[in-house]
């Protein structure tokens, strides 16, 4: 087995060990709190790689992969595709990218994908990025943003509203119990938001 980032998982089975040492930051935060938005702006001034795990779905099933039509099945959902899948994904992205820091958007969504992901690559998050942002606004935000994307229709968003609060706020909570969670008051215009990340990730200003 190849070398891994943290030398306490004795258990690393990923195709595809991540064999360099890097930072992450998991960018969490329900559908439409402004996670994408931010990274592009955090990539800009702070030289970080982003990696949206909604998006490496995307490209999976638009690239015709044997996983696509059960991704793209789930996603209409709302549901949370298998850990192992995303996390090949993100693997590959990490590896084959030159950089040693990324944000990782959207990703981990329930403990399991946790679990898994910090057991298969090694990797502890340095940080998580917590766009807090009440239900109305991000629905507001989703229903007027034509992405062109076919889960932003009220009745998927509904569907993600509710895996949000029942699967990915655990994994929030889990993160602030370890002291690790950046919480940012993502309702108010983008630009105020990105001051508040700004603070984040100057080293006088926070982590
Ligand atoms: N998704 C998933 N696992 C991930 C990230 C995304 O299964 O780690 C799926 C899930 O169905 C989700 C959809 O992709 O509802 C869109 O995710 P994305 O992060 O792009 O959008 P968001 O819900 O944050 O607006
Ligand atoms: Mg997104």
């Amino acid at each position: 087995m190849g070398t891994v980032v943290d030398s306490t998982n004795k258990e690393a089975t990923g195709s595809l060990p991540i064999n360099k040492k890097v930072k992450v930051v998991f960018v969490l935060g329900g559908p439409g709190s402004g996670k994408g938005t931010q990274c592009a702006n955090i990539v800009e001034h702070f030289g970080y790689t982003h990696l949206s795990a909604g998006d490496l779905l995307r490209a999976e099933i638009k690239s015709g992969s044997e996983n696509g039509t059960m991704i793209q099945n789930m996603i209409k959902e709302g549901k949370i595709v298998p850990s192992e899948v995303t996390i090949a994904l993100l693997q590959r992205a990490i590896q084959e990218n030159g950089n040693d820091k990324f944000l990782i958007d959207g990703f981990p969504r329930n403990e399991e994908n946790r679990a898994a992901f910090e057991r298969v690559t090694g990797i502890q998050p340095d940080f998580v990025l917590f766009f807090d942002c009440p239900e109305e606004e991000m629905e507001k935000r989703l229903l007027s943003r034509n992405q062109g994307r076919e889960d932003d229709n009220i009745e998927t968003i509904r569907k993600r509203f509710k895996v949000y609060m029942e699967s990915s706020l655990p994994v929030i909570e889990y993160y602030k119990s370890k002291e690790k969670v950046q919480k940012i008051d993502a309702a108010k215009p983008v630009n105020e938001v990105f001051n508040a990340v700004k603070a984040v990730f100057t080293p006088s200003g926070g982590k």
